[in-house]
């Protein structure tokens, strides 16, 4: 007999629970595996049974509805605990952006359906383009890109267009060493070559860090900001004089509007180009909950490189605009992940200017709370107000052995999600925490708490924290074994 033990054990795979001949239904006149009885006739025809199908698991309806109930309760999910992972903004998404997105009349909406029966979807498409310029203070957007990645190519593939009609084709791109990965590689994609400028001790750009890097081969600077060690670059504005003089365009990663919304606009600061993480600052479910949305925003003169279609509007009629001559092309199907659009208008109507302003003050509270209360804790490298989120490292328990990772799996057993770690990659270490403004004191406060009592461990009982997790169903996973030799397939 298996070894008996309290608790709760872990859950067998569905093929480990399944008995040959244990299904509850059959269709009448057919034997055990399906097929026609001898002699009876079944109540469906012949076509339609199914043929046997190698080791399909057979199981009792109670056992299969139990099985996938104990699984989906495994799952951690921003509807049970709060996901702190650092640039991602893991916010909660609002149940009626899910009611609207579901109205039949947006939801079964086909991309081919004649224009007239598609102006409502298009006026919403339109109306969101609309809020997106007001918000960023640029002139145009498309809503295509399906993710923030594909935004940062369209908005490099239009710069590139912007170079060339001018005549020109610079090379190279400049990205800040406090930049998201994801921007080197966009550039790369676009065909351009990067070059990393290395910031100082402040975790800043300043204009001096980028002057000797800026020449007439310099195609844009690209810049997050705030940036990933959450620190808004202050000296935006005369970084973007600096680059327009020397004929180069300013891209803006604002996958962290979520700390600025309603505060302060990009065009203001002379962004040229940038792209909106729907699924992040406009809370559209991400992180396995559903496509992505990487809109692009352009200033007036850019707007004739977007990709086709656009939305365009004669008189009360929408239709969509394919006769772009400079357009940069098509990105993504028919007009990007629709359904984002939806849920993200929903949510910028519900918050409305004041709603978002004040999202963007409560994120960074949010995020300031929780770094006063795990400084004590974590070593904080970059001192001082942060925005949206904040990174510290695990440089105090070194002398311990205890690293991010301990740590990170450790909460695992505190019932929470770990932050991200190890990004960016300019911090040694890193524990990256963005808590978002959807979490309310008493969850920022259990986490600190988990936190305080788990760096008490790694000098008290380093082994704990060193072998942590130890309450869930599957312990310390070797990780790099997992992604080089993954077993995809069961075999009895
Ligand atoms: C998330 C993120 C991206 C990439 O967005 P995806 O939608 O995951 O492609 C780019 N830059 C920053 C700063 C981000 O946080």
């Amino acid at each position: 007999m298996a070894e008996l033990k309290p608790g709760r054990s872990p859950e067998p795979l569905i093929f480990e629970l399944a008995k040959p001949g244990a299904a509850t239904y059959r269709v009448s006149g057919t034997d055990e595996s399906g097929r026609a009885r001898p002699g009876a006739v079944p109540s469906l025809p012949n076509e339609l049974l199914r043929a046997d199908i190698d080791g399909f698991p057979e199981l009792a309806e109670l056992e299969v509805v139990r099985h996938f109930t104990r699984l989906s309760q495994l799952n951690y999910s921003i509807d049970t605990e709060m996901y702190p992972l650092g640039s991602c903004t893991m916010k909660y998404n609002p149940r009626v952006n899910e009611a609207v997105a579901s109205q039949p009349g947006l939801a079964q909406l086909h991309p081919y359906a004649p224009l007239a029966l598609q102006q409502g979807a298009l006026a919403l498409a339109s109306k969101l383009e609309h809020a997106l310029c007001e918000i960023s203070g640029l002139d145009a957007v498309s809503l295509q890109p399906a993710a923030g990645a594909q935004g940062e190519l369209t908005g490099m593939m239009i710069i590139r267009a912007h170079h060339r009609a001018a005549g020109r084709d610079p090379r190279t791109v400049l990205i800040p060493a406090s930049a998201h990965g994801t921007n080197p590689a966009s550039c790369t994609l676009a065909g351009y070559s990067s070059v990393e400028i290395a910031v100082g001790p402040s975790g800043v750009l300043t204009p001096e860090d980028l002057a000797p890097a800026l020449s007439s081969d310099v195609a844009a600077v690209m810049i997050t900001n705030p940036n990933t060690l959450g620190l808004f670059e202050r000296h935006i504005v005369s970084i973007c004089e600096a680059v327009h003089r020397a004929g180069a365009l300013v891209y803006l990663d604002g996958a962290n509007m979520n700390a600025i919304m309603g505060h302060t606009r990009p065009a203001d600061w002379g962004v040229d180009v940038m792209h909106f993480n729907l699924h992040k600052t406009f809370s559209t479910p991400h992180g396995g909950g559903g496509p992505g949305s990487g809109p692009v925003a352009v200033r007036k003169d850019l707007a004739r490189f977007l990709p086709v279609p656009v939305i365009a509007c004669d008189g009360e009629q929408f239709r969509l605009d394919w006769e772009r001559l400079d357009s940069i092309g098509k990105v993504t199907s028919f007009y990007g992940n629709f359904a984002m659009a939806v849920r993200a208008y929903a949510y910028i109507s519900m918050l409305g200017a004041e709603g978002i302003a004040a999202t963007s003050e409560a994120a960074v509270l949010n995020a300031n709370y929780l770094q006063e209360r795990l400084k004590d804790l974590l070593h904080l490298p970059y001192p001082g107000r942060c925005m949206h989120e904040t990174v510290l490292n695990d440089e105090r328990q070194h002398a311990a052995g205890i690293k991010t990772l301990d740590m990170a799996k450790r909460l695992l057993d505190y019932g929470f999600h770990p932050p991200t770690v190890y990004f960016p990659l300019i911090v040694a270490g890193a524990f990256m925490v963005e808590p978002t403004e959807s979490e309310p004191l008493h969850r920022l406060d259990a986490f600190a708490d988990a936190m305080a009592a788990i760096v008490a461990e790694a000098t008290l009982d380093p082994e704990l924290v060193h072998n942590a997790p130890h309450t869930t169903p599957v312990r310390r996973l070797d990780e790099a074994r997992a992604a080089r030799k993954p077993i995809l397939r069961w075999t009895p």
